[in-house]
Parts: C-alpha cells; sequence; structure tokens
C-alpha cells in the first residue's frame, strides 16, 4: 500500500475496532489507489479518503417478534447509509446470524464502489438483520419483516435510500417488507424497494440478474483471451439466488456447472446440475442439498474439504465473504482454472486473490463481476418512475450492455494505472474515481 495512505487506513481501524471483514474491504481498496492519490494529490487534499470510510449515517435497532410459540424474539436491525455522492442510498439487506455491523460496514463499503461502476445514478448503503429465517415458518418470517420495517420505514424513500436483497432475503421477504412499508406510510411508493414481484411493481430479469451479469462479465473476460464459456467446466458455491442463475447462465452459454453448495456441504453433479431440480428443491421445497441428491442419481454430497477441491475451468463463488481461501486458490491453479469470477461479495480472501492473479488467472472481483443485480435494480427503479414494465429481452440487453461497460471500464482502467488484466485494480479505481469526482463537486458534506 501506498505509504500516503497507511495513517488514514490506520485511523479507520483505529475508529472501527473488531470489525474484521470491513477492515479487509478498506484495505482492499487502498492497496488499489496509490498511483490515483500520486496522479491526482486534490483527493488527498479535500479529505476524501477519511470521509468516503466514514458513513454518513448508522442506524441500530431492536427487532422484537413473536414466534409461533407464543416467545418473544429479539433481533437487532442496521441500516448503514454509506454515500449518496451519486444518488440515494441502495443496496441490500442481509438476514443471517452472522450479521453484526463490521459485515454491514463491508458490504455497504464495497457497494459504493460497485454502483458507481455501473455508471448509474446510485448511492451506497447495506443493512440487515442477525435474524436467521431457516426453519422458520412463513408466518414468523412475515412478523419479523413487519416489525423491522416499523422501524426501518423512518429511514428510506425512493429519493432516500432503496434496500434490496441479499443473503436470507428473496422475493417472500421483500414481499412481507414492502407490504409493512405501505401499510404504515399509506403510499404505494414502488420506488423504494427493489427485488419486487414482477406482478406488483418489479423488473423482470431483477431475480436473475446478479448471476446472470456475473457469467456475463466471465465472458467478456475470457473473450480477452480468445476464449468462451461454451464446453468449459464450471464450479458454483452457494444455492440460493446469484448462484441458482449463475448456473443457469452458464449452462446457457454451453458451460457445464458440476458443482453448488450451502452450509451443509458441496454437491457434484459431473452430468451437470438439474436446475430445475435445484431450484425445486431450494426456491419451493426451502430444502437441503441432500434433498438433491436422494432425486439425482449422478450426484454425490461431499461433507468435508472445499468445493474449490472439484477440477474446473471457471469457478464462481457465489456464496459468502472469504470462502476462497490461499489454499483454495492454489488448488484452483494446479487444477489448470482460467477464470475465476465473484458472484458473492469479497468471497476470495485477499491472499487468494493475489495468487489468482499471480498465477495469470482471469480474476473478476465482486464489486464489479456481481454489479449486475444492483444495475438491474436501478432498471427497477427507472421502471417504477415511469410507471412502466420493460420486456424480458429489453431488460436483458440492458444488463448485458451494462456488464460489458464495467468490464471494459475497469480493464481499460488498469491499463490506464499500467496494469493490464488486474481487475481489482481496475474496478477499484474506475469505481472510486467516478464518487470521489462527485463528492469533490458536492463540497464537504
Ligand atoms: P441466498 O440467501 O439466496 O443464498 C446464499 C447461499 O449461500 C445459500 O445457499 C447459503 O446456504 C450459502 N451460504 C450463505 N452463507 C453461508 C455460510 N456462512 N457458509 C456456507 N454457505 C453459506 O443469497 P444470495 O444468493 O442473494 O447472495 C449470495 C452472495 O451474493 C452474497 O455474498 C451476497 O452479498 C452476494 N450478492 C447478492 C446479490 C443479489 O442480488 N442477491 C447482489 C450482489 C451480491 P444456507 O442456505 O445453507 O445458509
Amino acid at each position: 500500500m501506498d505509504t500516503s495512505l497507511t495513517p488514514v487506513l490506520e485511523e479507520v481501524l483505529r475508529r472501527n475496532p473488531g470489525e474484521q471483514e470491513f477492515h479487509q474491504a478498506v484495505r482492499e481498496v487502498f492497496d488499489s489507489l496509490g498511483p490515483v492519490l500520486a496522479k491526482h494529490p486534490q483527493y488527498a487534499d479535500a479529505g476524501v479518503l477519511e470521509r468516503i470510510c466514514e458513513p454518513e449515517r448508522q442506524i441500530i435497532f431492536r427487532v422484537p417478534w413473536v414466534d409461533d410459540a407464543g416467545r418473544v424474539q429479539i433481533n437487532r436491525g442496521f441500516r448503514v447509509e454509506y454515500n449518496s455522492a451519486l444518488g440515494p442510498y441502495k443496496g441490500g439487506l442481509r438476514f443471517h446470524p452472522s450479521v453484526y455491523l463490521g459485515i454491514v460496514k463491508f458490504l455497504g463499503f464495497e457497494q459504493i464502489f460497485k454502483n458507481a461502476l455501473t455508471g448509474m445514478p446510485i448511492g451506497g448503503g447495506k443493512g440487515g438483520s442477525d435474524f436467521d429465517p431457516r426453519g422458520r415458518s412463513d408466518a414468523e418470517v412475515m412478523r419479523f419483516c413487519q416489525s423491522f420495517m416499523t422501524e426501518l420505514y423512518r429511514h428510506i424513500g425512493e429519493h432516500t435510500d432503496v434496500p434490496a436483497g441479499d443473503i436470507g432475503v428473496g422475493g417472500r421477504e421483500i414481499g412481507y417488507l414492502f407490504g409493512q412499508y405501505k401499510r404504515i406510510t399509506n403510499r404505494y411508493e414502488s420506488g423504494v424497494l427493489t427485488g419486487k414481484a414482477v406482478t406488483w411493481g418489479g423488473s423482470l430479469v431483477r431475480t436473475e440478474a446478479t448471476g446472470y451479469g456475473t457469467v456475463l462479465f466471465t465472458e467478456q473476460m475470457l473473450a480477452t483471451r480468445g476464449m468462451s464459456l461454451d464446453g468449459l467446466r464450471v464450479s458454483v458455491s452457494g444455492a440460493g439466488n446469484v448462484a441458482t442463475y449463475a448456473i443457469a447462465k452458464a449452462q446457457h452459454l454451453g458451460a457445464r456447472a458440476v458443482t453448488f453448495s450451502d452450509s451443509s456441504g458441496y454437491v457434484v453433479d459431473d452430468a451437470g446440475v438439474d436446475l430445475e431440480l435445484l431450484r425445486d428443491v431450494k426456491e419451493v421445497q426451502r430444502g437441503r442439498a441432500a434433498d438433491y441428491v436422494a432425486r439425482r442419481p449422478s450426484a454425490r454430497l461431499v461433507t468435508d474439504g472445499s468445493v474449490w477441491d472439484v477440477p474446473v475451468d471457471v469457478a464462481l463463488p457465489c456464496a459468502t465473504q472469504n470462502e476462497l481461501t490461499e489454499a483454495d486458490a492454489r488448488t484452483l491453479l494446479r487444477n489448470g482454472v482460467v477464470a475465476v469470477a465473484e458472484g458473492a461479495n469479497m468471497p476470495a480472501t485477499p491472499d487468494a486473490a493475489a495468487t489468482l492473479h499471480r498465477g495469470g488467472v482471469l480474476f473478476g472481483p465482486g464489486k464489479a463481476a456481481n454489479a449486475g443485480g444492483v444495475a438491474t435494480s436501478a432498471l427497477e427503479m427507472q421502471q417504477n418512475a415511469s410507471r412502466d414494465l420493460w420486456s424480458f429481452e429489453h431488460t436483458e440487453d440492458r444488463l448485458a450492455e451494462i456488464m460489458v461497460g464495467i468490464h471494459d471500464r475497469c480493464a481499460q482502467t488498469a491499463e490506464e494505472y499500467g496494469m493490464p488484466g488486474n481487475y481489482v485494480v481496475g474496478a477499484n479505481i474506475a469505481g472510486f474515481l467516478r464518487v470521489a469526482d462527485a463528492m469533490l463537486a458536492l463540497g464537504v458534506v
């Protein structure tokens, strides 16, 4: 890291103790910014770095609710409104027992640069709760969402802060959250949440967008080496929204996706993942990996080791942060992997990312590779503002156009700063420049 950035980082670590994931995310961006500050001292002079690391607003609240047995349950809710230089705060809500302020801040910080990279008018934010929806009935999830929104509603709005889904928050949760927002405010304000069902204000392609976008980004990276996904073996981790539609798009482009995973283990299906079965098990039955294996003779469940042990040409981590370690990166390299693209946020540890890059692997960081989700959320906001519903084809074309734009912006910026092929540097610098210029223009606010 450039020595001029070290004191700023040290201050961030001192002011935010114990928030490891947040520290990791800041360090990763700072590692890329040395050449930018050398070329443009105005950012340091205006305190842009210190300001960009400090959220504009952080809201932490109690979420009380009653479970099916009549017991009172208490969870903690978060919304970190990180940076609104480019537009209303935009970023998902995560419901997972591991959620605490450090996770929400890491995700919110990443979101600033990701949203900037899309070229769309959206700021960065993130939220969630340590609520665990797994094993909860629909009625319990509804009561939790209603209680969560009973506090959150006063902080959000279509021009202020527009949450969406993330881990543990899909169409069902967005429905309950929107229902409570509408009830409390007496406003049918479609643009206040994205990821809505198409039947009541959502956008076609939003469900598929993150996974599709990750694969489209991968295809662009492969094209720089004259390759395509057609005929390649792909491993995917996760079995949720991002993983499912990454598998769908990879298969559509002629690849064979041979794995998926959840917190119970990973599944290897050498015949290629049966997408309809996966969706039935995960989206309809809300089952586990073992339920897929029970219905699919070509598949086996592995409960030790790592999904990255499976030899593949392309790896798409789509589950959660720090799920691909340096040891995994070395295994992937040994097995001849060509490209790794992050469908999840920060799934590769910094050492893993460096090892892959050094090994000549095309590496697409999450803030670029998974930006298709938030970009399509911005398209949903556009449709809401004009009370329109675009066709699937039109929306998918827009998504493809946006992913090509993000890829090219990262590639060109990396080249301009003397690190061709380094998508991490390209994404960090291109995202930073757009936000930093807006912050300079808006003054010290
Ligand atoms: P889902 O909740 O739909 O799916 C998450 C999947 O990952 C599940 O299969 C889950 O398994 C698994 N998983 C989650 N946490 C862990 C863990 N600690 N250990 C092992 N497995 C885990 O989430 P999404 O698909 O929406 O999100 C996945 C990733 O993509 C996240 O990093 C998210 O931030 C990122 N992302 C999502 C976007 C979106 O549009 N949804 C947009 C951009 C990024 P189990 O059910 O067993 O917990």
